[in-house]
């Protein structure tokens, strides 16, 4: 579950901890020692307010605590006293806590030092080194929740988002997965029903309790995508569904924040359709589409690791972990930024290069077929595009589709997609 939590930067002067912090975090989530030295002595880098300044720290973390509000606490947690009075706070307050260490070199720390402002004196510089050692020694002893140490490209190039554990749900087998349905709300529902789940008022169940988990791209194209919201948002908020977002969820979330963006490539459906509910009922959907996209996960780690879901595809070095380019790779895939012929973004086929153990479902490429390959297996068989909507039942790794009641949009396969149409279950390995 996505919640609150403690992010603790650890790390020696001119690592570039607060820069991360304030590219990652909203200025009030980030509670620092130097701003705290300002505030109670005008000045950020006397080190003679430390005592004043470190109780205010503490003070501010605990008072966000209360109001169960995201901290990022920017010192420098070298030393282990600090550490363990931040966890403290954190176990005494059920918090998540999660510690990131800024492994940067004394060169490198030096050469950024030269180019700033605040200048930290060489010998402060070299002293923190050996803490920092020191740090890195004892932090997986110290009882956080998760530690991760930023790699020098991902501090350069990286912009993490979220930490924690946001990815890994405890939810348990088994799951009824489903590709993209882009609106295809009748043929959601036969899916539904084929794969054993009861209407029960408003509302679906599945009498052996399984859950339904979306790969993302419920919006776009198809001819009702307020219905298919609707019935994930109801199942999301009664623990019966999961949801990872597809790139087309990404792009009407921002188009209900109000941002830019071009209706393209199927997001005019969506609008019209919304639109064309009466009110209140649309502003009603439109305030629960945005909670259920803007808080879900860019991919989830289910059955204890054992099986990640996620729209367009993951490497395996980005499991575990989330950052802004994560996040388009789960929303996008290994997109080249060229396109084909027809239009269509060409991407490179990160499935083939996965050797890891996790098993991985995902959609976003429409294929003709469901064909696991190495652990990965591609469950987007059109069904918007005149294909099929798959579902994968999870463990026992069965498939069961339904045929789309026709072709509601023309896409980058033609007629391939429809032209075979044999089984409707079959079973693999
Ligand atoms: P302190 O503990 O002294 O507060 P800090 O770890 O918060 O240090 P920053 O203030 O974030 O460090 O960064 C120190 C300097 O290094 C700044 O001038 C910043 O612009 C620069 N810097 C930060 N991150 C990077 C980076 N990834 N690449 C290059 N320069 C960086
Ligand atoms: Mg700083």
């Amino acid at each position: 579950m996505r919640g609150p939590h403690l992010v603790v930067l650890v790390g020696a002067s001119g690592a570039g901890k607060s820069t991360w912090a304030a590219r990652c975090f909203s200025p009030t989530e980030i509670v620092s020692t130097d701003r705290c030295r300002a505030l109670v002595g005008d000045r950020e880098e006397v080190q003679a307010y430390s005592k004043q300044a470190f109780e205010l720290f503490y003070f501010l973390i605990a008072k966000r605590m209360e109001l169960r509000k995201t901290i990022v606490a920017d010192s420098t947690a070298l030393d282990a006293g600090t550490r363990r009075k931040l966890l403290d706070l954190a176990h005494s307050h059920s918090y998540p806590a999660v510690a990131i260490v800024f492994p940067v070199s004394l060169d490198v720390r030096r050469k950024r030092n030269a180019r700033r402002v605040r200048q930290v004196p060489d010998v402060v510089l070299v002293s923190q080194q050996a803490a920092l050692e020191k740090a890195r020694a004892d932090i997986g002893r110290e009882g956080w929740d998760t530690t991760h140490v930023l790699r020098l490209h991902e501090a350069e190039t990286t912009v993490v988002v979220r930490l924690g554990a946001d990815v890994r749900s405890s939810v348990a087998p088994p799951y009824d997965i489903v590709g993209d349905v882009h609106g295809c709300y009748d043929e959601l529902t036969e899916l539904l029903a084929r794969l054993g789940w009861r209407r029960d008022g408003e509302s679906w169940s599945h009498p052996e309790g399984r859950t339904l988990i979306s790969l993302g791209d419920l919006a776009d194209r198809g001819p009702d995508v307020p219905a298919c919201f609707k019935l994930w948002i109801r199942l999301h908020a009664e623990g019966k569904a999961l949801f990872v977002p597809g790139n087309h969820d990404n792009k009407l979330m921002r188009y209900l924040q109000g941002r830019q963006v071009n209706t393209t490539n199927g997001l005019a459906a969506s609008i019209e359709q919304m639109d064309a509910l009466p009110q209140p009922e649309r502003s009603a959907l439109q305030a629960a589409i945005l909670q259920m996209v803007t808080e879900a996960p860019p991919y989830l780690m289910l059955d204890g690791g054992r099986l990640i879901v996620v729209h367009a595809g993951i490497k395996q070095e980005m499991i575990g972990k989330v950052s802004k380019s994560i996040q388009a790779f789960t929303l996008y895939g290994d997109v080249t930024g060229e396109k084909t012929p027809d239009g269509w973004p060409v991407r490179r086929d990160w499935a083939a290069d996965y050797r890891g153990n996790a098993y991985i479902v995902y959609g976003h490429t429409p294929v003709p077929k469901p064909v696991p390959f190495r652990k990965t297996v591609n469950i987007d068989q059109g069904c918007v595009f005149g294909g099929r909507l798959t579902a994968l039942r999870y463990p026992e790794i069965g498939f069961v589709h339904v045929r789309a009641g026709r072709t509601y949009h023309q896409g980058p396969l033609g007629s391939a997609l429809a032209a075979d149409d044999a089984d409707t279950e079959t079973n693999s390995g």
